[in-house]
């Protein structure tokens, strides 16, 4: 299989969050590679409540395997970094990862929906995104990453300039 463009979404808001997001860029590249990471964004829970922010990060990633193949091996790298899956709605979270954009799919099955479905009204999503792919389209829309993080007018995220991951 050809080589595609993926968005990943990667959150943590539990333990040593910025270990966390490196261990599962490190987990990442036994499946593909790295070619661009956000810095670091700094915002509070979204969809519950929580004393614990989060520290989320987008990258651009290039893989051969397929979306379906890719869902399990996010779900392997989010439970060896610890995640509980107790709960069923929105909850604390040492690792989630997010499957954004897979090439220009448009993929509608029982356990994975790309474009993710609430990428665009998320701004932990959209401000790392606007960073490393502005120009980026979404295909349902065509509308471009900046246009929808625009749209969305949002600008509660801090940006860390301090931290550095590795890739
Ligand atoms: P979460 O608790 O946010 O990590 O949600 C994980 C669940 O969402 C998994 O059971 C996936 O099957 C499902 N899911 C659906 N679409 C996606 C996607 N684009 N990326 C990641 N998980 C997805």
């Amino acid at each position: 299989m050809e080589v595609k463009r993926v968005i990943l979404s990667i959150g943590s808001n539990l333990g040593d969050r910025i270990a966390n997001l490196q261990e599962a860029l490190n987990q990442l590249a036994a499946i593909g590679s790295t070619s661009k990471c956000s810095a670091i964004y700094e915002t509070a829970p979204w969809g519950f409540e929580s004393e614990h922010s989060f520290f989320n990060i987008c990258i651009e990633f290039w893989t051969d395997i397929s979306p379906e193949e890719l869902l399990q091996k996010i779900g392997s790298i989010e439970q060896i970094c610890g995640r509980s899956r107790t709960s069923g709605s929105y909850s604390s979270r040492t690792l989630d990862i997010d499957i954004i954009l897979y090439d220009n799919l448009i993929i509608d099955h029982e356990n994975l929906t790309v474009p993710h479905p609430l990428y665009d009204q998320r701004e932990f999503v959209l401000a790392p995104m606007a960073e490393i792919v502005p120009e980026l389209t979404d295909p349902r829309n065509e509308k471009s990453v900046l246009e929808l993080w625009t749209d969305l007018g949002q600008h509660a995220a801090r940006r860390h300039n301090d931290l550095v991951l590795n890739f």
